[in-house]
């Protein structure tokens, strides 16, 4: 189908496919990256101004090592700018693995039968849950193969099974989902669940591509995925995370295919996604891919620092995925979210508990960062960043929370950073060792010192008093 905006009024772009292959390739193979355009497009974006498609080519096409110098230096700025501190911290958990899709890449993929597939029960997911509370947890993502025994009221159920735990002082304050598709009923029935984010990635915005290496299954469908995201919003979910997954077509392609996603969103629902996660192809059991377009370390960092540039305002979402090193890179060019203490095996963090050693074939994929949450609790203070487990904005209501800590004047300052402090002294006072709880009250201080207004300060400082004195789930 050839996408023609000019004559599809915006009320008629709803559900509709948008992807033009010719438009994208056209920016990546016309565009000039002159060092002048270059910065010129990093100054817009300094602005908080969003890029456009042939502003963001101008950016990808700069090969000059100095000028990507000069976007990763962007990214970095426009960070230390507009977004605080802050990493918000989240854990995936997996809740079943049955397939009936072929995703080359994917060690879920029906055809693989060396992996060993496991529904958790409602008992056994109580016993995961109880495991990521007992560490810290507060927000997690709930992943699912794509199976008729996975529908919308199975996903519900899990969702309100996994809110309804409580070990100690622990609970989960906000569920997202990775799963299949759904229809509009469907998507009614998740989000009735009190669910956060519904996140499903396109993988590629490629279609070639993407009929070369979805084999089988529902998921063969590229429009039936590429719309999803808009039945979600159809359906009340406006809430929702893109993602393409890196390494199965060209990068350039896929940055300016999550644009052109993220220009339909706001073009349709004048809301943007909240997140954009870009996943990076891992070695996964009976993977089964042509590898030529394996992105390497540093198209990666650049990549990531293009779309910082790209979308000031959506969410960033870095995984395990990722080594430390590169994590440790990416962050600074304003990832809003990273998940910590992270086990994909099905069944996994209850195992971990025990002592048990990792094992591929229950996993959908390897990643690459096995530090507990406590470890990346010490990297993250050691590194200056707040860590936090805030999800004061979701339970007030306060939906668009993403577009308020841009538009609204001072809200970083006034809310997320000072909820960010009192969410990480709920960490120090339940889980961690002595030696994390000194270097996180000494963050903490270091931070109230930096506060200007008095009374607000007195007002922080009331509150954290209280959380000491055993109050939970206080927030401004
Ligand atoms: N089954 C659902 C689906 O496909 O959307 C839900 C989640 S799937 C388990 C989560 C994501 O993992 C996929 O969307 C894909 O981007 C990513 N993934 C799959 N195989 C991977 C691999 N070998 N390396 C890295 N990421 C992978
Ligand atoms: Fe199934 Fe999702 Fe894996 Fe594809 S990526 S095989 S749909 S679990």
């Amino acid at each position: 189908m050839i996408f023609r905006p000019e004559i599809l009024s915006i009320k008629d772009q709803r559900m509709q496919p948008f992807i033009d292959p010719v438009e994208i390739r056209d920016l990546i193979t016309k565009t000039n990256s002159e060092p002048h355009h270059v910065r010129d497009v990093i100054a817009k974006s300094m602005d908080k101004q969003r890029l456009t498609m042939k502003e963001t080519a101008v950016l990808i096409n700069a090969n000059d090592p100095e000028l990507i110098t000069e976007i990763k230096e962007g990214a970095r700025k426009l960070k230390e700018k507009v977004y605080g501190q802050r990493i918000v911290l989240f854990a995936p958990l997996y809740i079943g693995n049955l397939c009936t899709n072929n995703c080359a890449y994917c060690g879920f993929k029906a055809d693989n039968l060396v992996v060993k597939r496991i529904t958790l029960s409602r008992e056994e997911l109580i016993k995961q849950v109880t495991s990521l509370e007992d560490v810290g947890q507060k927000r997690l993502i709930l992943v699912y193969g794509e199976h008729p025994k996975y529908d919308a009221r199975f996903i519900a159920d899990t969702v309100k099974t996994v809110y309804s735990v409580k070990s100690g002082r622990g609970e989960i304050r906000r569920v997202n989902i990775n799963a299949a598709p759904q229809d509009i009923d469907g998507f009614r029935v998740i989000k009735e669940a009190g669910i956060g984010t519904y996140q499903i990635f396109q993988e590629t915005y490629h279609e070639e591509t993407y009929r070369k290496v979805h084999l089988g299954g529902i998921k063969k469908d590229f429009n039936w995925r590429l719309t999803a995201l808009d039945r979600a919003q159809e359906a009340g979910i406006d809430d929702v995370g893109i993602g393409a997954l890196f390494g199965l077509y060209d990068w350039r392609f896929e940055v300016l295919g999550l644009l052109r996603h993220t220009n339909h969103f706001e073009a349709v629902y004048q809301v943007g996604p909240h997140t954009i996660s870009f996943p990076r192809l891992q070695y996964a059991s009976e993977l089964n891919i042509d590898k030529s377009h394996l992105v390497s370390d540093d198209e990666f960092t650049r990549l990531v620092a293009i779309l910082r540039l790209a979308v000031p305002y959506t969410g960033l979402i870095l995984t395990a995925r990722e080594p430390a090193f590169i994590r440790d890179e990416i962050m600074q060019y304003g990832v809003s979210q990273i998940d910590g203490g992270t086990n994909i095996e099905m069944g996994g963090y209850a195992r971990m508990k025990q002592g048990e050693v990792q094992d591929i074939d229950f996993e959908q994929f390897q990643i690459n960062d096995n530090r507990s949450l406590d470890e990346i609790m010490v990297e993250l203070i050691d590194h200056g960043f707040i860590p936090s487990f805030c999800t004061a904005c979701y339970r007030l209501g306060r939906t668009g929370e993403h577009f308020m800590e841009f538009s609204v004047p001072g809200f970083i300052k006034r809310y997320c950073q000072p909820n960010a402090l009192m969410t990480l002294a709920e960490y120090l006072e339940d889980y961690a060792p002595p030696e994390t709880k000194k270097k996180g009250y000494h963050l903490i201080r270091k931070k109230l010192g930096e506060m200007p207004d008095d009374k607000f300060k007195t007002l922080l400082q009331e509150k954290l008093q209280r959380i000491k004195e055993g109050q939970r789930d206080i927030y401004f």
